[in-house]
C-alpha cells in the first residue's frame, strides 16, 4: 500500500470526498482519502431521512443512499480510498501517523485536508445532573442503532433540545415505534426555524421551552427526568434521555497535535482558501463550524479542493509564508466567524466567497462590516445563535490591513 500522496483528505463525510473528488477532477494525480469507519458517507450514514443530494447530484437522496453515491463517486474518480484508517496525530510537515489493522504508520502528502466533522455534546459537556443510568445517548447513536443494527434502545424518551437534528432525532423515534415523551429545550424559543420547530406540536409530542434539566432519575435504566418549566416542578416518567444537537467540531485532531483552534469556533482557524496557520494543512466542512447542512458540507469540500489544487500549482518562490495576513476580529455576542483570517493576496479570490459567523445569543440589534476603521456592510434585524448568518466579502478586503465585525444592541 502507497504511503504518500500528493494530497491526503482525512475524514470522508460529504466535504472530505468532495474535497477529493474535486482534486482528482482538477489533475491532482494522486489523492487519498483517509475514512476510520468501514464505510464513505460520515454522518450522513446514519441519517435514515431525506433530503439529501439535490444540489450537487440533482436528485434527492435519503442519508445511506447519499452516502453510497459518494462512495461510487470517490471510486470513480480514481481516489485511492483507505477505510478503517483512524489519522491519530498530525505533524509539521504534512505527515500523518494513522492506526490501521492493530499497527500505525506514518503517510505523507504535499497537503492535507482536514475534513473529520463535527459531533454533539456529551453529557459531560452539557453539564447535566442526576444518576448515570444506561438509556442516555446522542442523536448521532440513536441513528447509528437505528439504521446499521435496526434496534431502537428505548420506547419513551425524552428528547433535549431544539435544533433541526432535534426533529429529525423525533422523527426517527416515531418511524421506529419510540413515542418521545416530550421535547424540553432551556431556552425561551426553538433553535430550528418555524415549520420545522412546530413538528412536535403536529406530531402530538409536548414541547417545553424555556425549561430546564434538574434531574435524571434511574437504576439500572432511566426511568425519569425532572424539569422546572416557569414556576412548575414536572417529572416526567420515560426510559431514555436524547440530547440532541449542541454540535462541537471534531478538530481533536488539531488540538492533540499542538496546532491549536481558534476560541469561538472551537475550530481551525483558516482563510479564505480553507488554508490553516500551518500551511500544508487546509480544513472544510463541519469541522470548521458545528454544523452545518451535508450539501453545504459538499460545496465547501468541492471549493477547497479546487483552492488546494490551485496551491499545489503555484509557482515555488511564491511562499505563502510572506503574504501578509489580517485576523477578523470581533466581540460577543458574535460567537465566531469563518474564515477567521484574511490573506492579502492579489490573485484570484478566493474560495470562500462569503464570511460565515453565529451569534452566542438572540440578539436585535445591528451587525457592522468595517475594514480599516470604515464601515462597508451592515444589517439591522433579529439574530438567532445556531442560525447562520453570511456576509460576502467585499473586494476592498484584499487591501484591508483591520477587518472587524462589530454588533451594536438596540
Ligand atoms: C442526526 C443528523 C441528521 C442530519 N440530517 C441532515 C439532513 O436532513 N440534511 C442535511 O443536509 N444534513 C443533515 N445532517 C448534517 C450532515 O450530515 C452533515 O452536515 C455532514 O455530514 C457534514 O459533513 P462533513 O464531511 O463535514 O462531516 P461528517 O459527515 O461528520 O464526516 C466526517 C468524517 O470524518 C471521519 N473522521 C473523523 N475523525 C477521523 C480520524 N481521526 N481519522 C479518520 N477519519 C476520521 C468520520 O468517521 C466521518 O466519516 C444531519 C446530521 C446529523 C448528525
Amino acid at each position: 500500500m502507497e504511503d504518500t500522496a500528493d494530497v491526503i483528505v482525512v475524514g470522508g463525510g460529504p466535504a472530505g470526498v468532495a474535497a477529493a473528488i474535486e482534486l482528482r477532477r482538477c489533475g491532482v494525480k494522486r489523492v487519498m482519502l483517509i475514512e476510520r469507519e468501514a464505510r464513505l458517507g460520515g454522518a450522513t450514514r446514519y441519517c435514515g431521512h431525506s433530503p439529501f443530494g439535490m444540489r450537487e447530484f440533482g436528485r434527492v437522496y435519503s442519508g445511506p443512499a447519499y452516502a453510497r453515491r459518494l462512495e461510487e463517486e470517490a471510486e470513480r474518480h480514481g481516489v485511492m480510498v483507505r477505510r478503517g484508517h483512524s489519522v491519530v496525530s498530525l505533524h509539521d510537515e504534512a505527515c500523518l501517523t494513522v492506526a490501521h489493522d492493530g499497527k500505525v504508520s506514518q503517510l505523507e502528502a504535499k497537503r492535507i485536508i482536514v475534513a473529520t466533522g463535527a459531533r454533539e455534546s456529551s453529557r459531560a459537556a452539557r453539564l447535566l445532573p442526576g444518576d448515570r443510568p444506561v438509556g442516555i445517548l446522542s442523536t448521532g447513536a440513536l441513528q447509528a442503532y437505528v439504521v446499521l443494527h435496526g434496534w431502537m434502545p428505548f420506547r419513551h424518551p425524552v428528547v433535549l433540545g431544539s435544533e433541526l437534528v432535534t426533529f429529525s432525532a423525533v422523527l426517527t423515534c416515531l418511524r421506529h415505534k419510540a413515542r418521545p415523551m416530550a421535547v424540553v429545550e432551556a431556552l425561551p424559543y426553538a433553535l430550528a426555524r418555524a415549520p420545522v420547530s412546530w413538528f412536535p406540536y403536529l406530531a402530538g409530542v409536548p414541547f417545553f421551552r424555556g425549561a430546564e434539566v434538574l434531574d435524571i432519575r434511574g437504576g439500572a435504566r432511566v426511568e425519569g427526568v425532572r424539569i422546572s418549566y416557569g414556576s412548575e416542578i414536572r417529572d416526567i416518567a420515560c426510559d431514555g434521555v436524547l440530547m440532541t444537537g449542541r454540535f462541537v467540531p471534531e478538530a481533536s485532531l488539531f488540538q492533540s497535535s499542538g496546532m491549536g483552534v481558534a476560541g469561538g469556533a472551537q475550530a481551525p482557524a483558516i482563510d479564505q482558501d480553507g488554508r490553516c496557520e500551518n500551511l500544508h494543512y487546509f480544513a472544510c466542512g463541519n469541522v470548521l463550524r458545528a454544523v452545518e447542512t451535508g450539501g453545504w458540507a459538499f460545496r465547501e469540500g468541492r471549493s477547497i479542493g479546487a483552492s488546494v489544487a490551485r496551491d499545489l500549482m503555484r509557482p515555488r518562490a511564491m511562499r505563502w509564508d510572506d503574504v501578509p495576513r489580517v485576523a477578523v476580529t470581533f466581540a460577543r455576542p458574535i460567537k465566531l466567524v469563518v474564515p477567521g483570517y484574511v490573506r492579502i493576496d492579489d490573485e484570484a479570490p478566493g474560495a470562500l466567497r462569503e464570511f460565515q459567523l453565529r451569534f452566542t445569543a438572540r440578539v436585535r440589534g445591528e451587525l457592522s462590516l468595517e475594514l480599516d476603521g470604515a464601515r462597508v456592510w451592515r444589517r439591522r434585524g433579529e439574530f438567532l445563535p445556531e442560525r447562520r448568518v453570511l456576509v460576502p466579502m467585499p473586494a476592498a478586503l484584499h487591501a484591508a490591513r483591520r477587518i472587524n465585525f462589530s454588533f451594536s444592541e438596540g
